[in-house]
């Protein structure tokens, strides 16, 4: 038991402050500690039970289907057997229902004593078979955990979990809670981005923090400083209480600078937009005046598992956005693969640098129909203002290949009685080096480009964004990933094709600092960080945002950028 304060650090994932009580989510291969139940509870456990069970020999049948090497179908076929036994539902029922143990509990400890006796038998056939009773045993303690969650009153709670989902982090969001602690992760893992959105202070990279914390202890969240305090002490706790009051005092300060004109102080006009993936989050686009949408992550549609989220639900969703904003709304196609919805059938060894983005969806073309018919509907209901974004591009060809199905299916919604007044813009994300160091090539094919710089900082550094072993080389600043924006500027004034920044770079002040130095002119980025960056902006002239750039492109660290950043604010303040 842990009662003694302990720091961990972590990696900023969304920059908040909060104070509360630890849910530990149960995480594979961890040994699970005894939790019992009230009378009451029993036939809830009893439930999470048999659904937990339910849902894996669905996932199994999935798999199964899916594959087409028999040895591996044998296996699988073997592991539903095992989920099935009768021997094993009766055990994990008996230990609920006599004593009182929860779900979890009692399938963890049934699956011990059984692998217990296979190990003692000392059958070698036996033995081997121990590893998949043990991958069952952790796959079914998580997914009835799940199920017991379920029940669970999160709210006020700071959640600490290995990783989570982004369906599930949804889901913790909506039940209140407070915080979210992950042992993995960077800061543009997709978890953190939504957290980023929901406005939840958010720390990722926490070595050791589901073994260590205890249920139930008090925890102290510090974005800012980059820790997670444990157990804090009463002085601690107070310090950070008044800490609290004086961010909330300074957001309040920042949103009364949201009138001014977004224009540099000598006049350069630019443009704050938002990023968006859920419905709960449009209120604060107006709140922080963003003018637009400049990124409509649509993966969220699909979080729940229905691969084929229909037309009518898509087009719903698009319309209930575009009535409740003002301005354009860039709506980006299906990013599926990567860290984000990945398909269990299908394991690859590199998932970013695979079966991903634009990629997966001119495979699946059912699922890009869909899409693309729900795009040209709610086109033809707000013209002008609805625009499409292909993520992922690596070649030209694969632009060509969309437009080529858009076409089609705007002549099939014509022919229905849907006419566009002007056809749908089309617009490249730049997150491949390939697509940036030929912007001038895609520019041919493409209305606008959207750089998305949490993937082209990871193609560019060869740094998974979300594996917090690298995180130290993946760095938001580095400014080889601004070299490679400038190449991208120069190419794309050839076929003057606008640009916009829709990466989590965007919202951070240094880097939209150099960003408009560079040239760009629109940038998209979480809600809460538009007055932040509007602050920022308005208080340098163009001139001096250029010259911050210039130095940018000649520098080899980010750690030198943000020094840059920080001498140009100085000379600012008269001081230097
Ligand atoms: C990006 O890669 O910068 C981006 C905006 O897309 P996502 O974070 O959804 O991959
Ligand atoms: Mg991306």
């Amino acid at each position: 038991m842990m009662s003694q304060s302990v720091v961990f650090s972590a990696i900023t994932g969304n920059d908040g402050v909060a104070i509360g009580v630890a849910c530990v989510l149960p995480t594979k291969n961890r040994a699970i500690p005894p939790s019992t139940i009230s009378k009451e509870e029993v036939n809830h456990h009893v439930d999470s039970f048999r659904r937990a069970r339910s849902l894996l020999s669905e996932e199994i049948s999935d798999i199964a289907q899916a594959v087409a090497d028999t040895s591996t179908v044998d296996i699988l076929a073997a592991q539903d057997q095992i989920l099935q036994d009768p021997e094993i539902e009766e055990s994990v029922i008996a230990y609920v229902k006599g004593a009182k143990y929860s779900a979890r509990y009692a399938i963890y400890l049934t699956f011990c004593e059984v692998m217990e006796r296979m190990r003692e038998s000392g059958s070698e056939m036996l033995i081997q078979r121990i590893v998949d009773l043990e991958d069952i045993r952790d796959r079914l303690v998580v997914l009835a955990s799940e199920e017991e969650q379920e029940q669970l009153s999160v709210n006020g709670f700071i959640l600490v979990a290995r990783e989570i989902s982004p369906t599930d982090l949804v889901t913790y969001y909506e039940g209140g809670i407070k915080g979210l602690v992950l042992e993995k992760g960077g800061i543009t893992s997709h978890a953190a981005i939504i957290a980023r959105s929901l406005q939840i202070p958010c720390l990722v990279g926490v070595k050791g923090v589901t073994a260590y914390v205890e249920q139930g202890s008090t925890l102290v969240m510090d974005g800012p400083e980059g820790k997670l305090i444990a157990n804090p002490g009463k002085d601690i706790l107070r310090e950070y209480e008044r800490h609290i009051e004086h961010r909330r005092q300074e957001k309040k300060r920042r949103r009364a600078a949201i009138k001014a004109p977004s224009q540099t102080m000598d006049g350069v006009p630019f443009k704050l937009l938002a990023n968006l993936e859920f419905e709960e989050e449009v209120g604060e686009v107006a709140s922080v005046q963003a003018e637009g949408i400049g990124l409509l992550r649509t993966e969220g549609l699909l979080f729940k598992g229905e691969r084929n989220r229909n037309e009518t639900i898509q087009t719903n969703f698009y319309r209930s956005i575009l009535s409740s904003i003002k301005g354009i709304c860039v709506i980006r196609l299906f990013d599926i693969g990567g860290d984000k919805l990945r398909d269990k059938r299908f394991e690859e060894a590199n998932p970013f640098l695979g079966w991903r983005g634009v990629r997966l969806l001119l495979d699946e073309k059912e699922l890009l129909h869909a899409q693309l018919r729900a795009i040209v509907r709610v086109s033809a209901e707000f013209p002008e203002r609805v625009r499409l974004l292909i993520p992922m591009v690596t070649v030209p060809q694969e632009v060509v290949a969309i437009k080529d199905e858009l076409q089609v299916i705007t002549t099939e919604l014509a022919n229905e009685g849907i006419h566009l007044k002007a056809p749908v813009p089309v617009g490249v994300m730049i997150e491949v080096p390939s697509v940036a160091l030929q912007a001038s090539l895609f520019g041919k094919h493409a209305d606008f480009f959207s750089f998305g710089t949490n993937d082209l900082t990871q193609y560019t550094l060869a740094a998974d964004r979300g594996n917090e072993r690298v995180c130290q080389l993946y760095q938001l600043l580095d400014p080889s990933v601004f070299k490679l924006i400038h190449i991208a500027i120069e190419g794309a004034k050839q076929t003057q094709t606008p640009l916009c920044v829709c990466g989590e770079v965007a919202g951070d002040p240094i880097g939209a600092a150099v960003l408009v130095g560079l040239g760009i002119n629109e940038l998209s980025m979480v809600p809460v960080s538009v007055p932040k960056v509007k602050e920022m902006l308005i208080s340098y002239s163009h001139a001096q945002l250029q010259h911050l750039a210039r130095e940018v492109l000649t520098v080899a660290t980010a750690a030198e950028v943000k020094t840059l950043f920080h001498s140009l604010k100085n000379t600012k303040n008269g001081t230097n």
